[in-house]
């Protein structure tokens, strides 16, 4: 395990879990409907999100951790839980209270 990786402090929120999101869902260059949510079962990280392009190149390339850093994947931006939910928020991308799963909210 690598305890270190597990958070990020953040200029705003502190001491944090860390988690990713790809560009395409911060700028909103996702087709509808291909929010992808990564989690990592058992292994106590938080959910990463990700479209389904990116899902699939971090599966190619053996999972998340090894998809970081100079040259690799540079779609995916590490930041805050908290960071991360407001970035997918301000994209129309919300979770569903009831469900705990994750939607686009369509606004045309
Ligand atoms: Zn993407
Ligand atoms: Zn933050």
């Amino acid at each position: 395990m690598m305890a270190d990786d597990d958070t990020i402090n953040c200029g705003t929120h502190g001491k944090q879990p860390f988690c990713l999101v790809c560009i395409h869902l911060i700028e909103r260059i996702f087709p509808a409907g291909e929010i992808v949510q990564v989690t990592h079962p058992g292994e106590g990280l938080p959910d990463d999100w990700t479209c389904q392009a990116c899902a699939d190149a971090v599966e190619a390339a053996g999972g998340d951790e090894e998809v970081l850093g100079p040259g690799r994947l540079d779609t995916l931006r590490p930041g805050c839980l908290p960071c991360c939910e407001k970035l997918l928020a301000r994209s129309g991308i919300r979770k569903d209270p009831l469900t705990g799963s994750w939607f686009t909210t369509e606004t045309h």
